[in-house]
């Protein structure tokens, strides 16, 4: 494997920032992955973005695949976002009394997503998933959360256990800091492995309050959910009295207008219930990024006899300060007003231009590597073995990537610095910037070669 070149364009203004950001704040960042950890070098510090452009503290633009980790769908800085968010806030910042905004957004989801009857709107991701698998359990009185190794579902204790390799095993924490009891009641899985969830269900179904699972995973590259995973979840869970949580913080308001869920929930499946062949709806979803337009927003609803255990109509606690605040809740809804089905299709054709130009690139230059598909988010797999779940993603060529990502970086381009996230493209990304990318590939898969 080639060697990352850190650094190779010089950003002494990023440099300095990284310096000064290391004095005070743990690893210069305030987000892990923000660091060039698996890449190396200097990560780039941004004065403002624009559409589908990042400048730098440097001067320099490159085009943007971060999006915020997927929240710009618009681009940045959209004008009728801003609009709005200033006439919000020219109203007032936070009341801490109910306001029309947050309605106007709870609307604004479950007229978009069918199987939401309710939402609570909460401020991150990882403060939906939380209160999900809460409300789970608080519903079933049953402790057991079954997760899939690879899923990312935010920083929650429960949730930080990917261990287990191949086999179901109790997970012990990932991290420091997460005692084994929080894990404990966390079984951890292979995704899209039918016979281990059947075993699993077979062994603890009766303790199991939910299965929770990124609707289409993104946190270990793009990996979709095989033809039939859903419906077994479904059929799993129906048949256990426990719930299903689709974690739709990645895919929610980006895949579709209504997400995942609106691309695989059109199909059915009979899944042994009795109430024949139906659409693949979970019980609960949560959300995040693209709801909130760049703003913290997030939310967790789905059925209403579910969401009815929630404080202050039933017995389980949940609340927050700046839940549903005024400004953020007007940068949601008027990003989600924007994001029409002209949208969808812009930001797909973006998506398969880039991601067919970047295979095509690697192949020319005999770089092993597949595809991961979902919708318009993407990721470039740096091996030649099939992707199916967190084992197969994890034989990739850090190296080969990290020598793609510079020279890309280099080239005007910011990928997101891991190989294991997805590419993230906008409605912004106009002609221009998908040419600058374009452009850039050829030498990028020459210095991964
Ligand atoms: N769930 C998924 C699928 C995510 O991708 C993320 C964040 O990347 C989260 C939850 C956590 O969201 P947040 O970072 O807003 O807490």
């Amino acid at each position: 494997p080639t060697s990352p070149a850190p650094g190779s364009t010089p950003a002494p203004a990023s440099q300095a920032l990284f310096e000064r950001a290391s004095a005070v704040l743990p690893g210069g960042v305030n987000s892990p992955v923000r660091a060039f950890r698996a890449v190396g070098g200097t990560p780039r510090f941004t004065a403002s973005a624009e559409g589908p452009w990042l400048t730098d503290a440097d001067g320099v633009r490159r085009v943007d695949l971060i999006g915020s980790w997927g929240p710009m769908i618009l681009g940045h800085g959209h004008p009728g976002v801003r609009e709005a968010v200033v006439a919000a806030a020219a109203k007032g910042f936070s009341f801490g009394t109910p306001s029309e905004g947050e309605v106007l957004l709870a609307e604004e989801l479950v007229a978009r997503v069918e199987p939401l009857e309710k939402v609570r709107l909460v401020s991150s991701g990882t403060e939906a998933t939380m209160s999900a698998i809460r409300l789970a359990r608080g519903f079933t009185g049953r402790p057991v959360v079954v997760k899939f190794a690879g899923c990312y579902h935010g920083h929650v204790d429960a949730l930080l256990a990917s261990a287990g390799s191949g086999l179901a095993t109790f997970a012990l924490p990932d991290t420091p800091g997460v005692t084994p009891e929080s894990a404990a009641e966390t079984l951890v899985l292979p995704f899209n492995d039918v016979p281990a969830l059947e075993q699993a269900f077979a062994a603890h179904g009766d303790r199991i309050a939910c299965v929770i699972t990124e609707a289409a995973a993104g946190n270990m590259g793009v990996v979709p959910p095989a033809p039939g995973w859903t419906a077994a979840l479904l059929r799993e869970t129906r048949r256990a009295g426990a719930l299903l949580i689709s974690d739709e913080v990645m895919t929610g308001f980006r895949l579709s207008r209504a997400g995942w869920f609106g691309l695989e929930g059109r199909q059915t499946a009979d899944l042994g219930d009795g109430a024949g062949e139906q659409a693949l709806a979970p019980d609960l979803f949560t959300f995040g990024k693209v709801m909130g337009g760049g703003f913290p927003v997030a939310a967790f609803g789905g059925r209403a006899d579910v969401m009815a255990h929630l404080a202050p109509a039933g017995p389980v606690y949940q609340a927050g300060t700046l839940s549903g605040n005024p400004v953020a809740s007007a940068a949601g809804l008027a990003t989600l007003q924007r994001c029409t089905e002209e949208v969808y299709a812009r930001v797909d054709a973006v998506a398969a231009t880039l991601r067919e130009a970047a295979s095509a690139a690697l192949a020319a230059e005999g770089v092993p590597h597949t595809l991961g598909v979902a919708g318009s988010m993407f990721s470039v797999f740096f091996t030649d073995t099939r992707v199916v779940d967190y084992d197969t993603a994890r034989t990739q060529d850090a190296g080969a990537f990290a020598a793609f990502f510079h020279a890309m970086l280099d080239a005007g381009v910011h990928l997101p610095p891991s190989c294991y996230e997805s590419w993230f493209c906008s409605a912004a990304h106009d002609d221009e910037a998908v040419g600058v990318v374009l452009d850039a590939l050829p030498g990028a898969a020459r210095a991964a070669a």
